[in-house]
C-alpha cells in the first residue's frame, strides 16, 4: 500500500477518494474519523489518507494530478496498453484497439 493523498479537509478526502474509484481505482481509508469524533479535536491532529494499492499507485497517482488541477490545465498523459502495447489517449479508460482496461 502507498499514501497517494492526505488533505486536512474530510469532505476533500471523500471526493479524492470518490475520483479514483469512478476511474477504477480501490483505495482504503485512514484516519477516517480521528478529527471528527469529539468534534473539538484540532484539524492538524491527524488527516485523513488515502491509500492504495502498490501497483495502482502511479496511476492514482495522476488521477490526484489531475483532480487538482483544476482540469484546465489537466495534463493528460497518453497511457500505453499492457496487453497489445498500444498508444491511448488519457481520456480512455479502455484500450481502444483491444479493449483492455487501463487499470
Ligand atoms: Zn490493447
Amino acid at each position: 500500500m502507498k499514501l497517494v493523498y492526505t488533505q486536512e479537509n474530510r469532505f476533500d478526502v471523500s471526493a479524492m477518494r470518490t475520483y479514483l474509484e469512478s476511474h477504477g481505482v480501490p483505495s482504503f481509508l485512514k484516519n477516517e474519523f480521528s478529527s471528527s469524533i469529539m468534534g473539538e479535536v484540532p484539524f492538524f491532529s491527524v488527516w485523513p489518507e488515502i491509500w492504495v494499492a502498490d501497483e495502482l499507485f502511479e496511476q492514482a497517482k495522476r488521477l490526484v494530478e489531475e483532480a487538482q488541477s483544476d482540469e484546465s490545465t489537466a495534463s493528460e498523459q497518453d497511457w500505453f496498453c499492457h496487453t497489445c502495447k498500444e498508444n491511448n489517449p488519457a481520456t480512455f479508460e479502455l484500450c481502444w484497439q483491444c479493449a483492455t482496461p487501463l487499470k
